[in-house]
């Protein structure tokens, strides 16, 4: 028997590790299975070179708790250890032996999967351990060793009778770690970070049910047998080649990842690269919904098919956050902080080959299917746009398929979009004017307006459309875009019909003059325009400059700094309209104020300004008119 002083330079470490090294206790069994993968597969890598003559056949890592002695044990059939690879691997502490293997072998064992230190390792058991006992057996002749500590730096080292290769770890859960001790949470631990681990994780047994026998009657039950439970899938999709991958496989393996989702997703892209760096996964487009907040944190980190985090900020772009799936990359460093791996070179890379990876699979679904890419924008253009305006890159590439939809349910490419209103709606400064709704029924009236005109009205509705047109009239040359009750409407109107006036110079300022007396020059300003006589005779529109500006403050958290604006409108006035003459016509002041007062609240109406008081009087006083 040895004994010893564990080869540690801080006095007691076992206190510090308990303390401070790792908020979350749980990991140490992330950190136990991840051992006994890592001899599991460096067996197999030894054995496949010939350098192991054992068997090597189909060895599972056993997870198994013994409530009444308080103990939990971790069993592989990996390659074990001899007296003397404790003495080394275990008792110098901070000696990774996961590093020496990949170094000696560094040419044949570089895909071998082996996963080696997150951090504190074999250590951390101490976390949730007041002693713990390695019974391991090389798969070397070398005789089996039993090597104990309970959490002072000593510890005792002596030969075993264990005879099948392999290494058991137990661990005496301490008293204030007994929730170890629970089924639900070994279960709920293993499912969180392991469920996609290379080894199968067998934890307890479950029940299956047989075939019945030959001639077996209706009601007789049906035969059952107790079998090994597997808790993971050590062959989970993204380890795969694309190519040996279906539609299913991918649908299936988002259940697996999300099993209470219902909804399907849209599409996926499988990640698969290594060089510079390695990198799989698979991400998914769920369908998304206005709120961005609540749909963060879905993408899962792996290394290794190691589960390490949801929290992806910093090595996926924030605008690809709301996706969903799995990336598997042994080449983040973990345990930084979230700035250093901004900073980081690796990093960076993956960002923006993940960045160009994504925009490359929308290119081509939209090149493949333009109806079905079409079918789906309305669920994906949310997080297009957002990329659109975070990602320079991005949104150079997402010119060739960023849908701008009409209100009848068209879909262009920018291009094709300006293409089909370069002839006829340009304004006075020979600039192109898009017109759009962000709400088909509240601006119904205007739509109707612009279409009788044959005016193309988009629909952009998404709650950071106004940053995006700000940032296309910024890159994109000679375009604007204006709601369709906006005042540039007013211009491509003008240009139009200007030409045409029914009335006089003098009717006009007597017209002029008698509006504004009655309307309050502090809210609108009035406008007299010759217009199309069948157009509205009165016509709210607001500067769009003055309402998007609105729009950014509310969606941009304030990043314009505009203080509060005040609420200004056009009062567009139609000279050619009848109502108009009519106006002019009628004999007493009386009757004009009137008819004014009348038209104004009806194009406050259409414009939804009307409210509380002033919609109650206006109602009644309609209903006097009729009666
Ligand atoms: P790392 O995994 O980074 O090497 P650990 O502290 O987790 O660091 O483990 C230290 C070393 O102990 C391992 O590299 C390995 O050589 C040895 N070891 C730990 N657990 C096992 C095991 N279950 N079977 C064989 N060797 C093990
Ligand atoms: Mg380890």
């Amino acid at each position: 028997m040895t004994k010893g002083n564990i080869n540690v330079s801080v006095e007691n470490i076992f206190p510090l590790i308990k303390k401070f090294l790792y908020s979350d206790h749980e990991i140490f069994l992330r950190e136990l299975i991840s051992n006994a993968t890592d001899a599991t597969l460096k067996l197999k890598h030894l054995t496949n070179i010939g350098e192991s003559k054992v068997e090597y056949g189909n060895p599972q890592i056993e997870v198994k708790i013994d409530k009444d002695a308080k103990k939990l044990h971790i069993i592989d059939q990996g390659l074990g250890m001899t007296a003397e690879e404790v003495e080394k691997y275990i008792n110098q502490v901070a000696f990774s032996g996961a590093e020496e293997f990949l170094d000696k072998y560094k040419d044949s064992a570089k895909d071998a999967g082996i996963i080696g230190h997150f951090g504190l390792g074999f250590y951390s058991a101490f976390m949730v351990a007041d002693k713990v006992e390695i019974i391991t057996k090389s798969h070397t002749d070398a005789p089996a060793a039993h090597w104990t500590c309970d959490g002072s730096p000593e510890f005792t080292l002596e030969e075993a009778d264990k005879t099948e290769r392999g290494t058991e770890i137990i661990l005496h859960i301490a008293e204030d770690s007994t929730e170890f001790l629970e089924e639900s949470r070994i279960r709920e631990l293993l499912l969180k970070y392991n469920k996609f681990m290379p080894v199968p994780i067998k934890f307890g047994t479950k029940t299956e049910t047989l075939p019945k026998p030959e001639g077996a009657k209706e009601d007789d039950p049906a035969p059952t047998k107790e079998v090994d439970n597997i808790i993971n899938n050590p062959n989970p999709a993204w380890t795969k080649q694309p190519a040996d991958l279906e539609a299913d496989d991918y649908k299936n393996f988002y259940r697996e990842l999300y099993p209470m989702q219902f909804e399907e997703p849209l599409f996926n892209i499988h990640l698969n690269v290594d060089y510079p760096f390695n990198l799989t996964g698979i991400l998914y487009f769920p369908k998304m919904s206005a709120d961005l907040q609540i749909q963060k944190d879905k993408i899962q980190l792996y290394q290794n098919q190691v589960f390490v985090t949801d929290n992806v900020e910093g090595i996926v772009p924030e605008f690809l956050t709301m996706l969903r799936g799995v990336i598997d990359s042994p080449d983040i460093p973990l345990n930084v902080s979230r700035s250093y791996l901004q900073a980081d070179g690796a990093v960076k890379k993956i960002s923006s080959y993940i960045t160009r990876k994504v925009a490359d699979k929308l290119k081509s679904l939209f090149n493949n299917n333009r109806e079905d890419f079409e079918a789906k924008w309305n669920d994906i253009k949310i997080v297009i746009e957002y990329g659109m305006l975070s990602e320079e890159k991005f949104f150079e590439k997402a010119d060739a398929f960023a849908l701008y939809p009409t209100v009848d349910g068209k879909y262009y490419t920018f291009e094709e979009l300006t293409n089909a209103i370069k002839a006829k709606q340009t304004d006075k400064d020979d600039k192109m004017v898009i017109l759009y709704a962000s709400d088909k029924d509240a601006q119904h009236a205007y739509i109707e307006a612009a279409k009788e005109k044959d005016y193309e009205v988009l629909l952009l509705d998404s709650p950071i459309v106004s940053h995006l047109m700000q940032k296309l009239e910024t890159t994109k040359e000679k375009i604007s875009f204006a709601r369709v009750d906006a005042d540039h409407i007013d211009n491509l109107i003008k240009k139009e019909d200007s030409s045409i006036s029914k009335l006089s110079e003098d009717e006009k300022t007597k017209l002029d003059e008698l509006l504004k007396e009655v309307i309050p020059s502090e809210k609108f300003m009035v406008q007299l325009e010759a217009m199309d006589s069948n157009a509205s005779p009165f016509m709210i529109t607001q500067p769009e400059f003055m309402r998007r500006m609105k729009e950014m403050q509310q969606t941009g958290g304030g990043m314009f700094g505009m203080g509060n604006m005040p609420e200004m409108y056009n009062l567009v006035v139609n000279t050619n309209s009848e109502l108009v003459g009519e106006i002019l016509n009628t004999k007493t002041k009386k009757k004009q104020e009137r008819l004014i007062n009348q038209s104004l609240d009806l194009a406050r109406l259409s414009q939804g300004l009307l409210k509380g008081e002033e919609l109650t009087n206006f109602i009644k006083r309609s209903y006097d008119m009729i009666k």
